[in-house]
């Protein structure tokens, strides 16, 4: 079992390597992630309460809707997720609360919104076209500003079916949110919230759907894990598929629960923080004024950022990074920080830090400020 301080004094990451069928997946995942697991069931049922004035009952009571869902939209998911509680030893219904967690809270998150606090997976993500890169490979990267407490593990699948998966994801969370397969399709995420979210539509979940994004083979497939029927609440992701050197396309689908709108790069890169860009059209009103100082900061410095790389010679990995270490608006920064004026329980950081090459399968990451730690490799 790994704790935090052992894996941050030893620098290793925690990754799990996992192979079988769903169950046997999500079995291993629960067993060797046990500790962690446990610390996040505490981090999320503390923050259901203190941060969405949900209770752990309430929480539970939600789960179990959501439960039937999955197992109705995605049986494989629903078999995962009870391997996971077995292995970890844990109660389905907890587990399933955490792979809800984004129903349960943004749902919460939007029905509270006034209060002025961040309340959003702040995040800052990227793409750069083979065109706009220094090798003509397509490279993806994010920094994902979420709760501090949150146990992150690594996974690398290979799945009895589809393509072999390496990704990030919160330990319990069956699906992997930020990563790549071996079919050349790398997923990063944002979170929106809309006036329109609400866990009471039971839709297919967000992870569910990102597990999926991951388990496709072609871009238009991965996007079809976002568009088809309806969504409880909002996201944005950004998609790439790398089809050779130098051939690939990205594309960023924000989603609100009844319409998903589409953006292709410019000048070959795009961006995205945790506001929608074209909220209007996907008929639905943004929540959170105070949360779009954040997110449309770093929007306005990322998108700099990059016109600033492809006038002096194009993205690579290096520069990828170095843009995610940027300072510009701390604590709200890119590279973000624990905003001191905030209550402990409201508090974001960029908990993970990550650069993919979907051309080699090869992934830099820190876990923690990438301006604190040192990027490292982790392969398909
Ligand atoms: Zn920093």
């Amino acid at each position: 079992m790994w704790s935090r301080k052992t894996f941050e004094k030893s620098l290793r990451l925690p990754v799990i390597r996992l192979k079988g069928s769903p169950y046997e997946i999500g079995y291993r995942h629960g067993q060797q992630a046990q500790a962690n697991i446990q610390r996040n069931l505490e981090v999320y049922f503390r923050r259901f309460k203190n941060e969405t004035e949900l209770s752990r009952d309430e929480a539970l009571k939600r789960a179990g809707k959501y439960l039937q869902v999955i197992r109705r939209v995605s049986p494989a998911y629903a078999r995962a997720m009870e391997g996971v509680a077995l292995g970890s030893k844990t109660r389905l219904l907890e587990i399933t609360a955490l792979n809800v967690r984004y129903e349960l809270m943004y749902s919460q998150f939007a029905k509270i919104g006034l209060k002025q606090v961040p309340r959003v997976d702040g995040c800052t993500a990227f793409g750069a076209m083979p065109e706009a890169t220094v090798n003509r490979h397509l490279l993806m990267a994010q920094n994902w500003d979420w709760i501090p407490q949150v146990e992150g593990v690594f996974l690398k699948i290979r799945p009895t079916t589809g393509p072999d998966v390496l990704c990030f994801t919160e330990a319990g969370v069956v699906g992997g949110k930020i990563g790549l397969n071996s079919a050349g399709i790398g997923l990063l995420i944002n979170g929106l919230i809309s006036n329109k979210d609400d866990w009471e539509r039971l839709k297919k979940p967000f992870h569910v759907r990102c597990s999926e994004i991951l388990g496709s083979k072609t871009l238009s497939q991965a996007i079809s894990r976002i568009t088809r029927g309806e969504r409880s609440c909002s996201a944005n992701f950004l998609i790439g598929q790398q089809t050779g050197l130098g051939a690939g396309k990205i594309v960023d689908i924000e989603s609100a629960p009844e319409a998903t709108g589409a953006f292709s790069p410019e000048d070959g890169v795009l961006a995205h923080t945790n506001h929608f860009l074209n909220p209007e059209q996907l008929g639905v009103k943004q929540v959170l004024d105070e949360e779009r100082r954040s997110t449309l900061h770093r929007f306005a410095r990322i998108t700099q950022l990059l016109r600033e790389r492809r006038r002096n010679g194009n993205v690579s990995m290096t520069k990828a990074e170095e843009m995610l270490r940027d300072h510009n608006g701390k604590p709200e920064s890119v590279c973000r920080h624990e905003n001191p004026s905030f209550p402990t329980d409201e508090r974001y950081r960029t908990v993970v830090s990550v650069v993919m090459d979907l051309y080699t399968g090869q992934l830099q990451t820190t876990l923690g400020s990438p301006c604190e730690e040192k990027y490292q490799t982790l392969r398909l």
